[in-house]
């Protein structure tokens, strides 16, 4: 992560841009400018000290956020990030992408995110569950089924979601379980809500891959192997596309000829590291954004394509899992390059809409299928990307402008 960028400013970047092209000209159209103004700041930013009682008697107190952009659409929605770089520039800015994401998925939620600076490997099982019940303690009143709804992020598990919602549970009585969502299976959560974000970018890659021009069976490389990079990295493997690259913080294996993705999978739950995997080389993670393939995926964090890289990129095309991978000017340079990039509010939007599957599961009281959930998932995901990729040819724009237009104006008509 380039720690220089503040990703805050990236994403209001982004929307100034969308906003200024002259066919679309939000401003100018009815209530533009009022949602223009809207989107330049979020609702509420709430910053909490969280006590925790550590293994060894002492108390440590960590910072702890909860930022509610907008509930125009419904419920705020967005996950909640456990690492020891995260800032409230970039929960802010996480938060202000839920609610463009939310508008692109078609769902009736409204953008927010949450957050913890911590390290969570440097605490115990133990020390991880107190913080994360002194998390939702902090915000039980502010959260709701029908106010504020959090989820996973980047190093936030099911076992975490659980321990939040039993906590919420027992402070305001509400046992359905649709304050929170990606609760484990059997507590709550929905099928198919671990694979949803990788299985949603397969769905989106689909639907677009004859108008990017990109072949049959793709050689794909991917940054990031947790969960959207691994869930994406098998169902590539098992649709018979070739995944030639993963990587994981400590680096990247590369084989030309494809990995086999169950054995690099089995191979990382064991060693816990990618490193030493048979029939690979090891590159670094510089080095694989930078190689040859057909489909670049970001799957780990923001800002690993800057203007510093985005020039020596060979790929024939970027699907953007992660949220933010991309800085404005890298996306610029892209566009000229003929790059295309398909942007993460769409991309990625499968496990915002699986989510809200969840939520309405738990409201209404049911349990749907894993099949059952992707057959709700795979039109909704082919449909945005359709309308997006319209929208981008209407306006003579990229792929992210056509994400953006489809959001404003999806957002413009409830205000
Ligand atoms: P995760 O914690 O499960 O995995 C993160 C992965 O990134 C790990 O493999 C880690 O080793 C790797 N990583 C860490 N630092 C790295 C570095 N410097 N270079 C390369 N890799 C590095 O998180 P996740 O849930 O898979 O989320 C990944 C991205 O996808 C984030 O941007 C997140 O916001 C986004 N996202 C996740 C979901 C979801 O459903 N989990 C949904 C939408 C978007």
């Amino acid at each position: 992560m380039n720690k220089e960028q503040n990703p805050y400013q990236n994403a209001m970047a982004q929307l100034k841009k969308a906003a200024e092209i002259k066919s679309f000209n939000l401003a100018g159209r009815p209530k533009g400018a009022e949602l223009l103004a809207r989107l330049e700041n979020p609702d509420r930013e709430i910053r909490i000290s969280i006590p925790v009682k550590m293994d060894d008697g002492s108390t440590k107190v960590f910072e702890g956020y909860r930022v509610e952009y907008n509930n125009i659409l419904g419920p705020y929605k967005g996950g909640i990030r456990y690492h020891q770089e995260t800032n409230i520039n970039e929960v802010k800015a996480l938060a202000f992408w839920m609610s463009l994401k939310c508008a692109v998925a078609g769902i009736p939620m409204g953008g927010g995110k949450g957050g913890i600076t911590v390290n969570p490997k440097e605490l115990s099982l133990e020390e991880l569950e107190r913080l994360s019940r002194g998390w939702m303690r902090m915000l039980a009143d502010v959260l709701g089924p029908k106010k504020d709804v959090p989820a996973p992020d980047v190093n936030t598990t099911p076992e975490i979601m659980d321990w939040m919602n039993d906590e919420y549970g027992k402070i305001t009585g509400d046992k359905s379980g649709a304050v929170i969502t990606g609760k484990p299976l059997g507590k709550g959560g929905s099928e198919g809500r671990g694979a949803a974000t990788g299985m949603g970018g397969f769905y989106v890659f689909e639907s677009l891959r004859k108008d990017l021009g990109l072949p049959d069976k793709c050689k794909v490389a991917i940054q990031g192997f947790g969960n959207v990079g691994q869930n994406a990295a098998r169902i590539f493997a098992e649709h018979g596309h070739s995944v030639v690259a993963v990587s994981d913080s400590k680096g990247a294996i590369y084989n030309p000829e494809g990995l086999d993705i169950e054995k690099v999978m089995g191979h990382k739950k064991v060693k816990g590291s990618l490193s030493g995997f048979p029939d690979s080389k090891e590159i670094s993670n510089e080095d694989l954004l930078e190689l040859e393939c057909d489909l670049l995926i970001p799957g780990a964090f923001e800002n690993v394509i800057t203007e510093e890289n985005a020039d020596k990129i060979k790929a024939k095309a970027i699907m953007e899992l992660a949220n933010g991978p991309i800085t404005p000017e890298a996306d610029e340079t892209l566009f000229k390059k003929n790059v295309p990039v398909i942007p993460d509010i769409l991309a990625n939007s499968g496990g915002v809409t699986v989510s809200y599957f969840e939520w309405d599961q738990n409201l209404k009281n049911e349990h749907w299928s894993e099949k059952e959930v992707f057959e709700k998932l795979r039109p909704m995901m082919a449909d945005s990307a359709q309308k997006i990729l319209q929208k981008a040819k209407e306006n003579s724009t990229d792929l992210r402008r056509g994400a953006f237009i489809l959001a404003l104006e999806r957002i413009a008509e409830k205000l």
